[in-house]
């Protein structure tokens, strides 16, 4: 295949991208989008409306069947329970350390610049308090009382333990589970053939998502809150691109420009959907495919980050909390700020990766530090935007982990990690039947229909 036609996918999704900025922002700057009006109704609300939606949820579809099958093969290729213990604790310190210090930049970067001092800046938004569930719950439901319901409504962490419980007992099991095992990696390379076959029309659908989201961006609040927004981009910015990558360059030694150019799509696929949930398909793929992560290592650190990691989240949090303190002249004090660090921390393991979820883990916070949840109300109008961003920085901790993690277990390929063009060709041929295999099917299923 020539170098142009594998690099197709990343190029027209970012094209996709470029333009569905440039409708969206000239709907919102010629104040097409008001509401009634057809461009709102037909096309903002309409055609982009359920174009992007259509994508999402089949990105969503995948979510459940990928993790289950790609732990239960993940388990079994590890084969090691002493392997398997390492993966997971080494995962979760390391969620949990790039978290913290997320937040302590948020919280850093936002009193030492001092926005909101002396803003005194009132909003009519309301925010209606919604409670983040208390962490002796978020333990109880780890383990599912009946793991057909955990799937059917997706939590991650009763499914994730159910998986690996049961990629466990099929090693145990011994020769028996054979075929099982065997059928599990054919439906994981299944799932994956539906991720690629999906993402062929991604350009399409990123186009509808960002037109919509830049349709509906309300400029002026994003003038009216320009300290608290420049200062939240900046801390993510500097979370993303420096942080991040001197955690991977300190704990593998890989160079963090590859890993930059290689996460794009995955970043892309996190910005238009603002959710690290549905960008788990996207992210799986990129991080096994294209970085040259083992699936043993991937299919738990992944999924499990996607919904305990959420670094641009803590980000969000550090900065909302000094910005509204300081709107309201409350002083939080040492023991304020470690207070907000802790729970910001607890608060993302206990909460899943969907849109705007940042939102209710900021109410817990507050009600935490004595701080007006209706202060919220004050970011509510740029959130959306600022949403897409941490989603970014939120997968990219993901990814980031995953590959130091694989690197130290000695899962991780690094021919595929410095070859520019692996894992990137997604294309409509690429998608084509091998001939051979149809004869053979329709050989089987003739035969099938003798018998019968
Ligand atoms: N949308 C974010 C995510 O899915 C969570 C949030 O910050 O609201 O990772």
């Amino acid at each position: 295949m020539s170098e142009q036609s594998k690099q197709s996918l990343t190029k027209k999704v970012l094209i996709g991208m470029f333009l569905g900025s440039i409708v969206g922002l000239t709907i919102n700057i010629l104040d097409l989008n008001t509401s009634d009006s057809f461009v709102n109704t037909y096309i903002v609300d309409g055609l982009f409306f359920v174009i992007g939606k259509m994508f999402i949820n089949a990105l969503k579809m995948l979510v459940v069947p990928l993790v289950f099958f790609s732990l239960i093969c993940g388990v079994c290729g590890i084969g090691n329970i002493n392997t398997l213990g390492r993966v997971g604790s080494k995962s979760l310190a390391l969620y949990i350390l790039t978290t913290a210090i997320a937040i302590t930049l948020g919280i850093s970067l936002a009193a030492s610049v001092g926005i909101g001092e002396g803003m005194g800046l009132t909003s009519s938004a309301q925010f209606a308090v919604k409670t983040a569930p208390p962490i002796s719950d978020v333990l109880i439901n780890i383990i599912p009382t009946n793991p057909i319901k955990a799937m059917a409504n997706g939590d991650m962490l009763p499914l994730i333990f159910f998986s690996i419980l049961a990629g466990i007992s099929l090693l145990m099991v011994g020769r028996k589970s054979k075929g099982l095992i065997e059928g599990a990696e054919v439906a994981n390379e299944v799932m994956m053939k539906m991720v690629t076959i999906i993402m062929t029309v991604a350009p399409y659908a990123v186009f509808a998502l960002i037109a919509k989201s830049m349709a509906e961006l309300g400029f002026e609040l994003l003038g009216q809150l320009a300290g608290y927004v420049m200062v939240l981009v900046s801390a993510l910015l500097i979370h993303l691109f420096i942080t991040l990558m001197i955690v991977l360059k300190l704990f593998s030694g890989l160079s963090p420009r590859v890993f930059l150019r290689k996460i794009r799509n995955a970043q892309v696929f996190a910005f238009s959907t603002a959710s690290s949930n549905a960008t788990i398909p996207v992210t799986l793929r990129t991080v096994t495919e294209r970085l040259g992560v083992n699936n043993s290592v991937a299919s738990f650190t992944v999924p499990f980050g996607a919904t305990i990691n959420m670094d641009g989240t803590a980000i969000m949090q550090g900065v909302a909390t000094v910005f509204i303190a300081n709107i309201y002249g409350v002083d939080l004090g040492l023991i304020g700020y470690l207070t907000v660090i802790l729970m910001s921390v607890l608060a993302s393991i206990g909460t899943a990766g969907v849109p705007g979820v940042g939102l209710i883990m900021l109410s817990m916070v507050f009600v935490q530090v004595g701080l007006p949840v209706e202060g919220i109300g004050l970011v509510l109008g740029v959130d959306r935007l600022m949403d897409m961003i941490r989603t970014v920085v939120n997968i990219s901790g993901d990814a980031v982990v995953s590959t130091v993690v694989a690197k130290s277990e000695d899962k991780f390929d690094l021919a595929i990690y410095n070859d520019p063009y692996a894992g990137s060709n997604t294309n409509i041929k690429d998608l084509s039947i091998d001939e051979s295999i149809e004869q053979e099917l329709a050989e089987v299923i003739q035969e099938t229909h003798e018998k019968s």
